[in-house]
């Protein structure tokens, strides 16, 4: 798998709102945790669409001149996470085209399984590419199809992609909402109360994004839902394909989403306490404190030391101006950056028996770092507990995740992760107690392939 044609990221719809595309900015900021490469803006006001993108954070690409630049009720925004290929400005989005209709633009989170079956048929019959995305597929085939209206070629090119998609489209008097069948990234429906008395919408993939523009969450999109916003009226519903047995992806409570959000649901937070709660259940150790891997183990470590009564403390302070290390390509800049993010206080864990939290174990890296820092600052024993179970197969529906190689629990067994990451000991939570701190119906099913190999769409 190409690390350039992974597409993880958040998207915004934003529908009969004065100066949308302000509130398209204020969404993008409160999901920034979801993508830092690349931010973009599309908005129209029924008779052109205007687009602002480019390489950065949210407030890197935007300022008060160019966000009065984008006019119009409706806007749509998109932030694109940072992988390890191509890093050009033809992969930022929104994807703007002129095609037979007039002019359209897209957002898209996730991954299509047969972008390149599509995207040689599409070259094949002549189109050309800007990047490297699969989203410029949609676009290319809404724009060969033979239909009369733009909902109806939506309709045609989504029959034709097999994946996992979030989209949002803009035309100049219509916004379209869209989440593939199997609902696999998420995307949730608010509503605006306007100050004239007139309600507006909003579609987010995560629900932080309404609590900054004060919007109301009203519910997800569902899985194979196409949500047609026109005439400022309250949006239309369509099911764009026979029903799927939905498979949302477990992996946005164990990482991805942010806390406060809630996702497929359920409230994120709430889910990653319970997490640590059921670890405790599951492997317990005898401890003087918990301490969490900020920021992605806190919740969980909270809920560790609540269900243990093992107290719990900020053992490490992060440094929060320095970006993701997950994303850097070669291991040595990665261990740098682990060192400039992450800081034990010695005071608080010298001679002190630790647990240590963190959501999950890729490549290792991390979890061998911290170890180190926590022993050098004089820990006496490193209990490392893991609030999901080993992560062993990559993701093709869109999270960044490297090959399997890469994966250290594919290669190694506990043991020798143990050994690896140089801690007293490590476990996992299991995929049983992961479904358990969701309390889920036994027939509710969500992708969990990175935990268990079991791809859906393949
Ligand atoms: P590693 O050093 O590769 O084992 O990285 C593990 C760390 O990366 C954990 O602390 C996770 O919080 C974080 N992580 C897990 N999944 C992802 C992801 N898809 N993107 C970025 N970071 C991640
Ligand atoms: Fe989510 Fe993992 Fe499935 Fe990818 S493979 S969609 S990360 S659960």
């Amino acid at each position: 798998m190409n690390d350039s044609f992974k597409d993880e990221c958040a998207v915004v719809g934003v529908y009969n709102c004065k100066k949308a595309a302000f509130l398209a900015y204020y969404s993008l900021f409160s999901m920034q945790h979801r993508g830092q490469e690349a931010s973009g803006i599309s908005s129209s006001e029924n008779q052109k669409i205007i687009t602002i993108k480019n390489r950065g954070l949210v407030t890197d690409v935007f300022n008060q001149d160019n966000l009065m630049q984008l006019k119009g009720s409706m806007a749509i925004g998109h932030n694109r996470y940072s992988t390890a290929g191509e890093d050009s400005i033809f992969d930022a989005q929104p994807i703007f085209a002129r095609y037979g209709l007039g002019e359209i633009s897209v957002v898209h989170n996730g991954n299509l399984i047969n972008a390149q079956a599509l995207r040689d048929m599409l070259i094949a019959r002549g189109s050309i590419f800007q990047g490297f995305m699969d989203t410029e597929i949609f676009i290319h085939l809404i724009a060969q199809s033979n239909k009369a209206i733009l909902q109806d070629r939506i309709l045609d090119a989504l029959q034709q992609v097999k994946g996992a998609y979030s989209l949002v489209f803009l035309s100049r008097s219509k916004m379209f909402a869209i989440r593939d069948p199997y609902g696999l990234r998420p995307l949730c429906l608010g509503k605006i109360y306007n100050d004239d008395g007139s309600c507006g919408y909003v579609v987010a993939s995560e629900s932080c994004a309404f609590d900054l523009i004060n919007a109301v969450y009203i519910r997800d999109v569902l899985p194979g839902e196409m949500l047609i916003f026109k005439e400022g009226n309250p949006p239309e519903s369509l099911m764009i394909s026979e029903r799927k047995i939905p498979h949302p992806c477990i992996f946005e409570y164990v990482y991805f989403a942010r806390p406060d959000s809630k996702v497929f649901g359920r409230m994120v937070y709430s889910v990653r306490k319970e997490m640590g709660m059921q670890l405790t259940k599951e492997k317990p150790v005898e401890a003087d404190m918990v301490i969490p891997v900020p920021d992605s183990g806190v919740a969980a470590a909270l809920g560790y030391s609540q269900a243990s009564q093992i107290p719990f403390e900020l053992g490490i302070i992060r440094n929060h101006y320095v970006g993701r290390t997950f994303i850097e390509p070669t291991q040595s800049v990665r261990e740098i950056k682990v060192k400039l993010k992450l800081n034990p206080i010695a005071e608080i864990i010298r001679d002190k028996r630790l647990i240590v939290i963190d959501d999950s174990i890729v490549r290792g890296t991390t979890s061998r770092q911290i170890v180190r820092l926590l022993r050098d600052a004089g820990a006496k024993e490193i209990h490392m507990r893991i609030s999901s179970p080993p992560t062993i197969s990559p993701c093709f529906y869109g999270v960044d995740t490297p090959n399997k190689d890469e994966l250290i629990s594919a290669r190694m067994d506990l043991e020798q992760i143990c050994t690896y990451i140089e801690a007293d000991s490590l476990a996992y939570l299991s995929l049983e107690g992961l479904r358990n701190s969701l309390k889920c119906h036994p027939d509710e099913l969500f992708c969990q392939a990175c935990f268990d190999g079991n791809y859906i769409i393949s």
